[in-house]
């Protein structure tokens, strides 16, 4: 008979590693003269066992990603459909007696609807990146070029804001073997996101450079800053800083999108600078 369990075992470092065991015990065949058995053997029956153990702690680890990750997308859908609901229950009931409450409920249906659409548009995004089946066509392109177009794209959006949005970028010709699109997905959600959590009247600028044997660039702003602990989590899927969550809407996965981009697809690095209260670089 053989059996399997899984166990949690901490190893000298106290790191936690998952084994699956699987034990089987070993059967006395005998054979026909029983030629097996040790000649002075009196053991009848059973001989011993093996037990071999394999490391599936990558494993567990994506399984609890995964449940995690259905969990707050589940979470994440949930708000905006109940309110939904609840809205479109007050109409059918005719609980809006006037014009005025009818648009003021529809429009709370449509901001809701919204938040869905860019939710489940976000997450198509990602999972699409990842599962490698966007197109991805990687060229020589002008770096400055592309930056100045999310730039441009975004400048009304910093004027909304009262956000000087300005751009430092290299007098070289930067090239780069980028896939325009998500390049340009990329350096829209960082510029974005500064404007986003950046108040009124503050600044954004975005700076490109070549270093050594690299080409950086930067979206630097004068915003709410983020603490180390923040830092390190920002790019987690779903994670949104609790205490800035008033200051715009968000689904927590513009940043990891932004990761992927730039490390997985393009094989570069992004790091982040910031200081709370001070502003936020967002180097690539
Ligand atoms: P969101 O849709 O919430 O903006 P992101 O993945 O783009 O999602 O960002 C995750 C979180 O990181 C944001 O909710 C915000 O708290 C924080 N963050 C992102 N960019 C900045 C920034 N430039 N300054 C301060 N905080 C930021």
């Amino acid at each position: 008979p053989s059996r399997t369990a899984e166990v949690k075992l901490d190893d000298e470092a106290g790191r936690q590693h998952w084994f699956r065991i699987s034990c089987r015990t070993l059967a006395d065949e005998g054979g026909a003269n029983g030629s097996r058995k040790p000649a002075n053997s009196n053991i009848v029956g059973n001989q011993g066992a093996v037990a071999v153990l394999t490391d599936i702690t990558h494993e567990k680890a994506i399984q609890k990603r995964n449940a995690e990750f259905v969990s707050s997308v589940s979470h994440e859908m949930k708000t905006p459909l109940a309110s939904v609901r609840a809205y479109v229950e007050l109409l059918a009931d005719g609980d809006a007696e006037d014009e005025a409450t009818r648009e003021e409920f529809l429009g709370v249906i449509h901001s809701q609807t919204e938040r869905l659409q860019r939710l489940i548009d976000n997450l198509l995004n990602l999972s699409r990146i990842e599962a490698g089946v966007v197109n991805v066509n990687k060229a020589p392109r002008a770096l400055n070029e592309l930056l100045e177009e999310a730039v441009n794209l975004l400048q009304p959006a910093a004027a909304h804001k009262r956000i000087t949005l300005s751009t430092d970028l290299s007098p070289l010709y930067l090239g780069v073997l980028a896939d325009r699109d998500t390049m340009s997905q990329a350096a829209i959600n960082l510029i974005s996101n500064a404007l986003k959590y950046t108040p009124e009247g503050g600044r954004v600028a975005v700076r490109s450079r070549s270093a050594d044997d690299s080409v950086v660039f930067e979206v630097q702003d004068t915003g709410v800053g983020l603490s180390p602990e923040d830092k390190l989590k920002v790019f987690e899927k779903f994670y949104r800083v609790k205490k800035d969550q008033q200051m715009a809407s968000g689904t927590g996965l513009g940043l990891p999108l932004v990761k992927h981009i730039i490390e997985d697809v393009h094989g570069g690095r992004i790091e982040i600078d910031s200081e709370v209260g001070a502003g936020s670089t967002f180097r690539v």
